[in-house]
């Protein structure tokens, strides 16, 4: 097509940090591939983002704000100003009435970094409301609390590049094969390295496409990876395979754990984890004699009433072993949504500052207020802790917030609980959704609707797994009236008194913005900007000013020997200091810690929150399907992702399935003790007995009519510390949705009447 250009950018679905290009021409997007200059895919993706177009121009796209008058009620066309204006004049009542507290903002993993800033600057500096969470709350705060608790900060140690070099990788509760293909892809060139391949072990209920293929797969028990976790360490320690000069210098708190891990033979984990004692002696055997061991991780630890501890416990193999800070070795969180790190950088769940700060230390609220050289008008940050997301609902409920903006997501598919969350968004006083689509089951509950650009309409940088920053460029104009997250925030924010504070004229300039407050943090981003990341490809942090003079200095020696070629560039980029840009974070062995060791202790072996009974006897745990993202907004535009799962299934095994006289491929009702949903049967023998796999991904839009969501049956109880509810574990029963054979004292009339003799037929499909 005449006219065509390709776009360098980011791929927007998974945490990986895939490089994509965009080809536009016209106004749209034409086609999308992977970026073989980009270091984490090379040129390699998996389905989803080559079916981005389809999304990108799809028909119930946003284009223009809409607001109602009534619950329910029409929608009308308004103008930005009015819009805005309205929203503002709301808020601005709401916090008169009630205080800057009764007003909360939920947001998403999928916004960039510089949308993540702008909303909590506005909101915890300037309304003075700390409560800015994010979906991320559900997929990635037990990784954050498991860093912040054994390291002393957030952040991932490893890199990409261990996978290529590890000799073992312990993967728990992640399906990487499905779920972070790129990532799995590089696993398995590890495994098929001649002469050293690298052994996986999984650990997962189900024998998912990872398991599959691994070398070793412990078929844990919901709620028993802690356990199984310390059966291995007992085996460690049993057999003299600790590093104890690592424990003695690097850690502290071995004693502790040790004792504990003492009375954790494998006999004992095995009855708890369900997993055979020699399938953990072996697990033990085969990471601790490992050259290089790395572990990695995803939902399956971190959406857990136990998650923080699920981390802890794989950070410990790692140090127990000294397998951190050298290629190949090191506890590696796998993230969720493309921006969920950056999000984590920019302070965007409640509790957290930009630059990893906390909300709860005066010195970081100080350092903040400081910065933002905050107005006479400006609440300035609270020292009140703000609500998590499960919080949130509960304070919708009971009126003490009545004001909520949503931007970026679907809490109302995706937060635990649908009926207790649809219930709190209609009781709440305003409720303002900013997204790229409307209709979604959120909106539904909405008083004004904001519509949002989407990728590739806006230019921004997001954050992968592995530290990486990834410019995102726009390619395309957004449809109608749509805007970048942070400009309508930015309006916002001059509708209330503060235009001069978030006059920014572009995203490059909030993004400079924010690495200033990242400076002498563990996340230093100060040698980054658009400008740089545009011209040298993407870099992982830490990247300090000095770093990126560096670069620089390196780049005019290249330029003297006339050496261009984009490898040396990004080379030099990458690694300007290699005493301090490290592909390794803390590769020096000194954490962030008040002693600088790393930190070990008791963990917590309390199973799941809601156990199995007579009347819901199974376990079930969510998860996704590799097609599918999140609340299917984009992906279901895609017929060729729909067709590999064209609608919501369980998994059962197969003696369960007997047990509730239900047959493969048929529709069944799960029922849990808050709701039930309508799904289809897949009856197979890779899962565990007792235990029954659904993914989450149709709401009500796209489940058939009267089927419900999979979240009406999950409840909201989290782990104590992160926050992160557990959606991975709740008890439920399975019944046959076919109508049962009337019995003889059942047997209807010719006419249809009930036989006065029995009771009423059962069933129904
Ligand atoms: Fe995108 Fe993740 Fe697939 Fe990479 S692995 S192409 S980042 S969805």
């Amino acid at each position: 097509m005449s006219g065509e250009r390709t776009v360098r950018t980011a791929c927007p679905y998974c945490g990986v940090g895939c490089g994509l290009k965009a080809t536009v021409a016209g106004g749209r997007l034409l086609r999308v591939e992977g970026d073989e200059e980009h270091p984490v895919n090379r040129g390699r993706t998996c389905a989803k983002p080559i079916h981005l177009p389809s999304a990108v121009h799809a028909r119930d796209r946003a284009t223009v704000p809409q607001r109602r008058d009534v619950p329910d009620g029409p929608w009308r066309d308004v103008s930005w100003d009015e819009g805005i204006g309205w929203a503002a004049e709301r808020l601005r009542s709401i916090i008169a009435e009630h205080g800057p507290e009764s007003v909360a903002f939920y947001v998403s993993g999928q916004l960039m970094t510089e949308d993540y800033y702008v909303v909590n600057k506005l909101a915890k500096g300037f309304i003075g409301t700390n409560s800015v969470d994010s979906n991320s709350r559900l997929c990635m705060s037990s990784a954050v609390a498991g860093y912040k608790a054994t390291f002393g900060s957030d952040g991932p140690l490893p890199s990409y590049d261990d996978l290529d070099e590890s000799d073992c990788i312990l993967l728990l509760g992640s399906n990487t094969a499905a779920c972070h293909p790129i990532v799995w892809s590089r696993i398995k060139a590890a495994r098929e390295r001649e002469g050293r391949p690298c052994q996986v072990i999984v650990v997962d209920p189900r024998r998912t496409a990872t398991a599959a293929e691994a070398d070793l797969h412990l078929p844990v028990r919901p709620g028993g990876d802690v356990p199984l976790l310390l059966g291995m360490l007992h085996v460690i320690v049993r057999d003299g395979l600790t590093d104890e000069r690592y424990l003695e210098d690097h850690t502290e708190g071995w004693d502790e754990l040790r004792a504990q891990v003492d009375e954790w033979p494998p006999e004992r984990a095995a009855d708890v984890s369900g997993v055979d004692a020699a399938l953990i002696e072996d697990a033990a055997h085969r990471f601790a004699t490992a050259g290089a061991a790395m572990t990695c991780w995803t939902m399956g630890a971190n959406q857990s009433t136990a998650g923080t501890d699920k981390n802890r416990a794989l950070h410990a193999l790692c140090l127990v072993t000294g397998q951190l800070g050298r290629p190949g070795a090191g506890p590696l969180s796998l993230t969720g949504q493309p921006n969920a790190m950056g999000g984590r950088e920019v302070g965007g769940l409640a509790g957290l500052l930009p630059g990893y700060r906390n909300a709860a230390s005066a010195e970081d609220r100080e350092t903040v207020n400081t910065f933002w050289r905050l107005p006479p008008t400006a609440a300035g940050v609270s020292e009140r802790p703000g609500l998590v997301a499960t919080d949130l609902v509960d304070a919708l409920h009971d009126g003490t917030v009545k004001a909520v903006w949503i931007m970026a997501t679907n809490p109302a598919v995706s937060l635990p609980d649908s009926a207790k969350v649809h219930e709190a968004l209609r009781r709440a006083e305003l409720v303002v959704v900013q997204d790229a689509y409307h209709p979604t089951e959120t909106t539904a509950f909405a008083d004004l609707v904001l519509p949002a650009a989407a990728w590739p309409e806006k230019a921004g940088t997001t954050t992968s797994s592995e530290r990486r920053v990834t410019l995102m460029r726009k390619a395309i104009d957004p449809p109608g009236e749509a805007l970048p997250d942070w400009r309508i925030l930015a309006r916002l924010a001059a509708a209330l008194g503060w235009e001069e504070q978030f006059a920014w004229p572009d995203a490059a300039a909030v993004h400079a913005e924010f690495v200033a407050l990242t400076a002498g943090r563990v996340c230093d981003q100060t040698g980054l900007s658009h400008g740089r990341l545009g011209r040298d490809g993407s870099v992982r942090w830490p990247f300090t000013a000095a770093d990126a003079e560096r670069a620089d200095r390196l780049r005019r020696r290249a330029a003297l020997t006339d050496d261009l070629s984009p490898e040396v560039l990004r080379a030099d980029a990458e690694a300007p200091d290699r005493a301090h840009h490290s592909p390794r974070l803390h590769a020096d062995h000194v954490f962030p810690t008040s002693s600088g060791r790393a930190r070990l202790g008791a963990l917590s072996v309390d199973g799941v929150a809601e156990t199995p009974d007579d009347e819901h006897p199974l376990i079930l745990t969510t998860g996704r399907v590799g097609g599918q993202w999140h609340t299917m907004t984009r992906t279901a535009k895609a017929a060729e992702l729909r067709a590999a799962d064209p609608e919501p299934f369980v998994e059962l095994h197969p003696d369960d399935a007997a047990r509730s006289g239900v047959t493969d491929g048929e529709r069944v009702r799960l029922v849990s003790r808050r709701g039930e949903v309508v799904v289809r049967a897949r009856v197979d023998g890779d899962i565990r007995p007792g235990v029954a796999f659904a993914p989450f991904h149709w709401g009500l839009l796209h489940a058939r009519p009267g089927d419900g969501q999979l979240n009406a049956l999950s409840h909201d109880a989290t782990d104590p510390v992160s926050r992160q509810p557990e959606l991975k574990a709740m008890a439920v029963r399975v019944e046959a949705l076919v109508a049962a054979v009337p019995g003889p004292r059942e047997r209807r009339s010719p006419g249809g009447a009930v036989d006065p003799t029995g009771g009423a037929a059962t069933g129904g499909a």
